[in-house]
């Protein structure tokens, strides 16, 4: 069966989750399942659950060379490696917004879940 993720807002308190649709059942997936208050947009609920998916990946590499922050050039001592990418980015710009600008969160979305044909829709997030 196919699986849709998309965020969805709930019925009742208005709040945006990100969610999985299988047939006709729809449920939170992820940090999204356990104990989310839920979220005011839907973008709040992609980044949600992109962050889990980053964080679970993500390695900070501090090794005391100095590279040069891809987003605002300043020189910084961390890198940040996800799968097979390193990226040079300071402490302010490793948030899951930025880090979401290098790396694809369908790829990502197939590793968690492995089922190859699983659409990602509505997954619109403006920098
Ligand atoms: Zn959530
Ligand atoms: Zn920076």
């Amino acid at each position: 069966m196919r699986r849709y993720f998309a965020p969805r807002q709930h019925m009742v308190t208005g709040k945006w989750h990100f969610t999985v649709q299988e047939g006709d059942m729809v449920r939170p997936v992820g940090p999204c399942a356990d104990d989310c208050p839920g979220h005011d947009t839907g973008d709040d609920a992609i980044l949600h659950y992109a962050g889990h998916l980053i964080d679970e990946r993500k390695t900070v590499i501090r090794d005391g060379n100095f590279v040069t922050c891809l987003i605002c050039g300043g020189k910084t001592n961390r890198r940040v490696r996800i799968g097979n990418k390193e990226l040079h980015l300071c402490q302010d710009h490793m948030d899951t917004k930025t880090l979401l600008r290098f790396v694809d969160l369908g790829t990502l979305m197939r590793e968690e879940h492995g089922a190859p044909e699983e659409k990602a829709s509505g997954l619109i997030i403006t920098p």
